[in-house]
């Protein structure tokens, strides 16, 4: 599924004023279903998706990044979510050989010994597959909402994703609030990870995240021994590398 080399067509909308559900129409009818896939981590925000994708499209694209330090409750929701919507989940894993190297070198916890280690360990585990995944696409879709935190405020519902080849990368939910999100869980009585009613806001690898305060921002359960600015993975570049059109590079 290596992409071919092609113009990529442009997706001529007021994406702005696109309610989530037709901004996934005008996704799919602009790339087609083999050339659009949902990034899932599996939390809230991509299970709304989701939901709203396989009203549109039976079998729709959705790839995660098993970066080999997932909670348990996690592997638990994906297999929840394979049986309701009998959907088939593209796993990318990273390099055996790249994270053996890592890990004989630094150690199995290298991530809490400085910003480079950890950063070196998203890389490995997350960065790197994420560039496989997307060699095969026209544009991903993700979860991102625009009051997550202050270098997603001005996340496009659709954007150029330049990090990555030119690509589109698609936002549905980026002007849905965290309690758009919940409610509409709820209303479908969507699955969803268990550490959410354990005090976790946001979910990723297990040796790196924590539960929050009631109260308390919900990024500071990530990455929560390092400073605020930091606590990226190097998956979503700030909105400056996206437009709002197509452009050459
Ligand atoms: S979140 Fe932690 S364990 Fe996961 S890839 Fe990044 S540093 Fe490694």
């Amino acid at each position: 599924m290596e992409r071919q080399p092609s113009k990529l067509p442009p997706i001529p909308v007021d994406a702005e004023a696109l309610g989530a559900r037709d901004l996934l129409r005008v996704a799919l009818e602009a790339l087609g279903r083999d050339r659009l896939a949902l990034a899932a981590s599996f939390g809230p925000e991509d299970t709304v998706i989701l939901d709203l994708l396989v009203g549109l499209e039976p079998r729709p694209r959705v790839f995660t990044l098993d970066t080999g330090r997932l909670p348990d409750e996690t592997y638990e929701l994906i297999e929840r979510i394979r049986r309701r919507y009998g959907i088939e989940i593209e796993f990318y894993f990273p390099d055996a050989a790249a994270v053996e190297a890592m890990v004989r070198a630094n150690g199995p916890n290298l991530f809490y010994e400085s910003l480079d280690h950890r950063l070196l360990c998203c890389d490995v585990r997350k960065v790197l597959p994420l560039r496989r995944a997307l060699a095969t696409v026209d544009g991903w879709i993700t979860g991102l909402r625009r009051d997550q935190i202050a270098t997603r405020a001005r996340t496009p519902k659709i954007g150029l994703d330049l990090e990555h080849g030119l690509i589109w990368k698609v936002a549905p939910l980026a002007d849905w609030t965290s309690a758009d999100v919940w409610a509409y869980i709820r209303e479908r009585e969507l699955p969803y990870n268990a550490l959410h009613d354990r005090g976790y806001a946001s979910i990723g690898c297990a040796p790196c995240t924590r539960a929050v305060a009631p109260g308390e921002d919900p990024r500071a359960g990530r990455w929560w021994w390092e400073r605020p600015e930091s606590r990226e993975c190097g998956l979503h570049v700030p909105h400056a590398a996206l437009t709002d059109g197509p452009r050459s590079r």
